[in-house]
């Protein structure tokens, strides 16, 4: 079994270089409430380029993996539920500084508190639900990246 070991966020080591990829998905509730499009051309247009790109389904197992950082979580069930429960898709972008950049792009977790014109503001349902996942460090944005695409997937 193939296992995402993502760094918890207080475990992470501080960064001291910018790394210019970082990794997304569309969540399914974005996916399902058609968003795929205007969710893409506000990253295009924030000058992130898509080096790899996929539409595919998370079984409830590969979910499992890729969010085993949260196991211990109250809401890791719900979750692994929700990001398994319909089609997603799942991109490595580029950019400088693309991490922290990306994450300004896209917002808080919870939609309610993301900064007005971020892609969970437009897009995002609610705290579980918020459209879309990104990075939140170089090393996690590597393991991410490596986790749903084989190199000969990624066109630089
Ligand atoms: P992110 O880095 O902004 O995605 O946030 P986290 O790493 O803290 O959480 C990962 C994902 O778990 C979030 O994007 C949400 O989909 C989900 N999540 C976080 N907090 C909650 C919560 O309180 N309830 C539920 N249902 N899901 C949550």
């Amino acid at each position: 079994m193939y296992f995402c070991a993502r760094i918890k966020k207080s475990h992470k080591k501080n960064n001291t270089m910018a790394s210019n990829r970082t990794f997304t998905m569309i969540k399914p509730d974005a996916v399902k409430n058609g968003h795929i499009g205007a969710i893409l051309n506000q990253i295009t247009a924030a000058g992130f380029k898509i080096v790899a790109m996929k539409y595919t389904k998370l079984s409830a197992g590969k979910a499992g993996e890729f969010y085993a950082v949260h196991s211990e979580r109250p809401f890791y069930g719900e979750l692994v539920g929700f990001m398994s429960s319909g089609p997603i898709v799942a991109a490595i972008l580029e950019k400088d500084n693309a991490v922290e950049d990306f994450r300004t792009l896209i917002g808080a977790t919870n939609p309610a508190e993301a900064a007005e014109g971020t892609i969970r503001a437009n897009y995002a349902t609610n705290i579980g639900e918020n459209a879309v996942h990104g990075s939140d460090s170089n090393e996690n944005a590597a393991i991410e990246g490596s986790f749903h695409f084989a190199g000969v997937e990624v066109f630089a």
